[in-house]
């Protein structure tokens, strides 16, 4: 993988060059290098893609069950075989720690794929008995052709986790990685073909958000769209396709509150917050950002928490030994920059990290941040209010859980929370209260693929998960029989 790889689109079963030849640059966060080139597709290449999804999805919707749960393993299976090539490419597009890439986001990938092939098998619909009158029941079909778009930050993960759903249920579909990350998703259509994936049942279009983002959404043959990404991006997609009647699934942006109470096991605490905080650089939308601690504990925590922010190993990102990698871009590094010179501006104390990490050697123009705790800031600060989506914390104190309950609330987003706290009442009822998606008690990011994802307020709409992916990507009919 270490030279340089020029990425093609895969429509109706092959790879291909952009219709037009338009290119983008490749950038490896870790070097600043450009390695490769990435088709910035447009609306030909969108048209030849639903063609070939038009003259397949009917035939793939007809396909019985059973074969389409034998190609899908297939295709996981391949990602098993292929798991060291693709967490490298992973690290190497994404900036992420080459161990993190081999832990979680390839076998996630092939477990998305394998949870969905074997669901669709199980899937049932309702039936409503109508005394002696009627009885009714719900077909659940394939919609058509669905677009799945999905962001950078992770990037196998998040395409699959769209895409096995969706094809599941015997929809065609059009995919758009992000532009910034595209080499696991092309990696993958390699395998799509090895796998034996009928053609034009899955298409992916490389580029950016306007040159074939735009033209995706708004499509007259595209039923449906799920979207992960940003919540200004997502509110862009909700009003362009607003006349459109096409389904949304809308996974946006979160500013997670960490709620560490006093009687919290501390040790454990500060190394899952810790984790939550900076897992990935920062970049996952269910990192825990903002972190409010009781005041009994509040000394205690914030020096371990910048212990633990110390001793994270920054390093090359192709490095086993490496726990934190480089942010995304150049462009991500600068923004996440500027908030940390917001939070001194707005009264706030850096208590380690605040500045672009220096390497030397290959990674010596890499984009690499320090991981960063912030104290001192009202609530209000846009610090605490934007999404950073990097390597960024900040620690409040709090005296009880009301107060705990009010800052974690004072928010327009609502993805995900964590609650740390020996006191299982206590914990009942802050999950109840919170406003968002997903609460995790002494744990982050423990995932079961069966529940609901996603959030409340700016952070979105819809779930994905379990039944309710296969549900977004089926039309439920209705079907009343009357006894006569
Ligand atoms: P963006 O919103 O910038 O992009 C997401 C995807 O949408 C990319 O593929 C992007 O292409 C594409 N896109 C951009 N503009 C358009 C458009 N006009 N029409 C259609 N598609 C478009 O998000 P990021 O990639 O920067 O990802 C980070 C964001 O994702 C964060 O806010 C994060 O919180 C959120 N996220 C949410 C998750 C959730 O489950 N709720 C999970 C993971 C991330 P391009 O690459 O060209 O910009």
């Amino acid at each position: 993988m270490s030279r340089s790889v020029d990425i093609q689109n895969y429509i109706n079963g092959e790879l291909m060059a952009p219709f037009n030849e338009h290119y983008l640059d490749n950038i490896e966060p870790a070097t600043g290098q450009i390695y490769g080139r990435i088709p910035n597709s447009d609306a030909t290449d969108l048209e030849m893609a639903v063609k070939a999804a038009r003259a397949a999805q009917k035939k793939w919707a007809a396909t019985s069950l059973d074969a389409r749960f034998q190609i899908l393993n297939r295709l996981a299976d391949l990602i098993d075989a292929n798991s060291d090539r693709l967490a490298e490419a992973e690290s190497r597009d994404n900036g992420k720690p080459i161990a993190l890439a081999r832990q979680v986001d390839i076998p996630r990938a092939s477990a998305n794929i394998r949870f969905f092939a074997q669901a669709i098998t199980q899937f049932a619909s309702e039936s409503h008995a109508m005394g002696e009158i009627a009885i009714n029941y719900t077909l659940r079909q394939p919609l058509g052709i669905v677009a799945c778009i999905s962001p950078w930050n992770l990037p196998l993960y998040l395409f699959t986790w769209k895409i096995a759903p969706a094809l599941a249920a015997g929809n065609a579909v059009i995919a758009k990685p992000s532009e910034v990350t595209p080499l696991t998703a092309y990696l993958f259509s390699q395998l799509c073909i090895e796998a034996g994936l009928p053609k034009g049942v899955l298409n992916v279009l490389h580029g950016t958000g306007p040159s074939i983002g735009g033209p995706l959404t708004t499509h007259e043959h595209v039923k449906a769209i799920s979207f992960t990404g940003g919540t200004s991006t997502g509110q862009h997609i909700r009003q362009v396709t607003a006349k459109s009647f096409k389904k949304l699934s809308l996974e946006l942006g979160g500013k997670n509150p960490t709620l560490v109470f006093a009687d919290c096991d501390l040790e454990k605490t500060i190394a899952e917050t810790g984790r939550a905080a900076f897992a990935n650089q920062g970049q996952i939308c269910l990192c825990g950002s903002r972190i409010y601690v009781q005041r009994k504990i509040y000394d205690a925590y914030v020096k371990g928490l910048v212990k633990y922010a110390e001793s994270l190993r920054i390093g090359d990102p192709l490095d086993t030994e490496t726990q934190f990698g480089a942010v995304v871009s150049e462009t991500h590094m600068e923004k996440v920059l500027k908030y940390v010179d917001m939070a001194v501006e707005q009264g706030g104390k850096i208590l380690t990290g605040g500045s672009r990490h220096l390497l030397q050697g290959r990674c010596e123009s890499g984009y690499f941040l320090q991981p960063t705790v912030i104290t001192g800031l009202n609530n209000s600060s846009s610090v605490n209010q934007e999404e950073i989506f990097g390597p960024v914390c900040t620690v409040q104190p709090f005296d009880d859980e009301k107060e705990a309950l009010a800052l974690a609330n004072d928010s327009n987003y609502g993805l995900a929370c964590s609650i740390w706290s020996s006191d299982v009442q206590r914990c009942h009822r802050l999950a109840r209260d919170i406003e968002c998606g997903i609460v995790w008690v002494n744990c982050w990011l423990q995932r079961d693929l069966r529940t609901p994802f996603g959030g409340m307020k700016a952070s979105g709409i819809g779930r994905e998960g379990g039944v309710e992916a296969l549900r977004f990507f089926t039309e439920p009919k209705n079907v009343c029989i009357s006894y006569g």
